[in-house]
């Protein structure tokens, strides 16, 4: 498709990914804008990132570009770094042959574990996911190439995956959850044939390292879709396979509190992500895994005998670590997680100082935003609390005061739905006074 025969102009592209592909093609290489960059300009949105497909091999890119590293074992990739910019320059993919395995590498179910074949611009198509992704902008004379009938798809709005779909999904069943993202994203269908597989297939998903499960799960849930992606994911038994814990949950009561907890945390972080507010997967963590959480707590204190209280301890580093199985969390976010549900058991025992107290804690903000959820999950006792919370974080100072010395009555009646501390024994002074 020549210049004139399309919408995209160099205006759209961003400086470094321009450079990038100026320097490569004047140094007798071919480049071009591939993937999601050109798939978003020609649907008239504004692309997350531009990557460059090249036929230059790593290390020819690295004698380019000062600013250089190669990354990716999996998948050998150059970063052309430009201060907080990365533009990713991908050499053509070719096919996996007999080669070696250094290059080139699958499991006994044909997930590719090596992907470092290289070859030319239309076997790199193939090895693509999507056709839509499958669209290149040619540098050398801003024409677009598109493969499999990535145009045709684009305009109709159909999400196809390149050749065989059990075959693709088995070789990198991330593609799956890639399908429901970009058909939420894009607001496209997926395609008959290349739906089908996906359930049967979904339980794949075991296998995929958690530290990559980790960064595909920040793009489905933090990207102003996550309540859509959320609702596609169990259509297509994709949630499971992620979130074992939840899942088990889900499944016991479909529309008990988990289930009302997935729904509101995936609202609410919609509704932030779409007012530019700041989201934190801490949080997200913390609200999804909650009553997980009390559900093993409770199984331990059964199991040992330990009191609620202390079971709720033990039971936080159970929940968090096998989460970690499939999505690795990292510590910065699983370590105030943990801060935000052990506040959930002070906001009980909030009389007097003690709630002036828990409004210092660094935490409070997001641990006072999880109460809010709870109670609307939960309505009862922790509704009441979340309402007093509320009342005391929207008044003076004054005010406040006051509020703090009624305490906190739904939380005074001793929920019986929240694990408390044990009472503790009179002290002597007490005891004495009384006799
Ligand atoms: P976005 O950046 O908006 O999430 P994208 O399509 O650019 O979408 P990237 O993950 O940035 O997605 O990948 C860039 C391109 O690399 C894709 O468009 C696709 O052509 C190819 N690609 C990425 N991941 C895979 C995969 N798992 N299998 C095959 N091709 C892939
Ligand atoms: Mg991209």
């Amino acid at each position: 498709m020549p210049r004139d025969a399309h919408s995209i102009s160099r205006k759209q592209i961003s400086e470094n990914a321009l450079k990038v592909l100026y320097r490569l093609n004047k140094s007798g290489f071919q480049a071009y804008l591939v993937g999601g960059g050109v798939r978003d300009l020609l649907l008239g949105l504004e692309p997350k990132d531009f990557d460059v497909v090249t036929n230059a091999t790593p290390e020819e890119i690295k004698k380019l570009f000062r600013n250089c590293r190669v990354v990716g074992r999996r998948f050998r990739l150059a970063h052309i770094v430009f201060g907080r910019d990365v533009i990713e320059v991908a050499t053509f993919r070719g096919h996996h042959g007999d080669s070696n395995e250094k290059i080139s590498k699958a499991n006994a179910e044909g997930r590719l574990l090596r992907d470092n074949v290289y070859g030319e611009i239309d076997e790199d198509a193939e090895r693509r996911d999507f056709t839509v992704n499958a669209l290149y902008y040619d540098i050398s004379d801003y024409s677009i190439r598109s493969y499999g009938g990535g145009m045709e798809d684009l305009k109709a709005g159909t999400l196809r995956l390149i050749g065989d779909p059990e075959t693709r999904y088995r070789e990198d069943p991330v593609r799956m959850l890639r399908a429901v993202r970009f058909a939420t994203k894009l607001s496209m269908t997926i395609d008959e044939v290349t739906a089908k597989p996906i359930k049967q297939l979904a339980p794949l998903l075991k296998d995929i390292p958690a530290a990559r499960m980790y960064e595909e799960v920040l793009k489905l849930f933090f990207a102003g879709k996550a309540m859509a992606n959320f609702e596609m994911m169990q259509e297509y038994k994709l949630f499971a396979p992620l979130f074992p814990q939840v899942d088990a949950q889900l499944k016991d009561a479909p529309k008990g509190p988990a289930m009302k907890m997935v729904q509101a945390i995936m609202k609410s972080t919609d509704a932030r992500v779409n007012e530019d507010k700041p989201v934190t997967p801490s949080f997200f963590y913390a609200a999804i895994l909650w009553y997980p959480l009390r559900q093993r707590a409770e199984d331990i204190a059964v199991e040992s005998g330990l009191t609620l209280y202390d079971a709720f301890f033990a039971a936080m580093g159970d929940v968090i670590e096998q989460q970690c199985q499939t999505i690795s969390i990292p510590r910065r976010f699983s370590t105030p997680a943990k801060d935000i549900w052990q506040l959930q058991l002070r906001f009980d025992r909030s009389q007097g100082t003690r709630a002036f107290k828990l409004l210092e804690h660094p935490k409070f903000r997001a641990a006072y935003d999880l109460l809010l959820l709870r109670g609307e999950v939960e309505g009862g006792n922790v509704a009441k609390s979340a309402a007093w919370w509320q009342q005391f974080v929207e008044a003076d100072e004054t005010e406040r005061m006051n509020i703090a010395r009624s305490g906190n009555k739904a939380a005074g009646n001793r929920n019986r739905n929240s694990p408390q501390r044990r009472r503790r024994r009179p002290s002597a002074a007490k005891a004495k006074a009384a006799e």
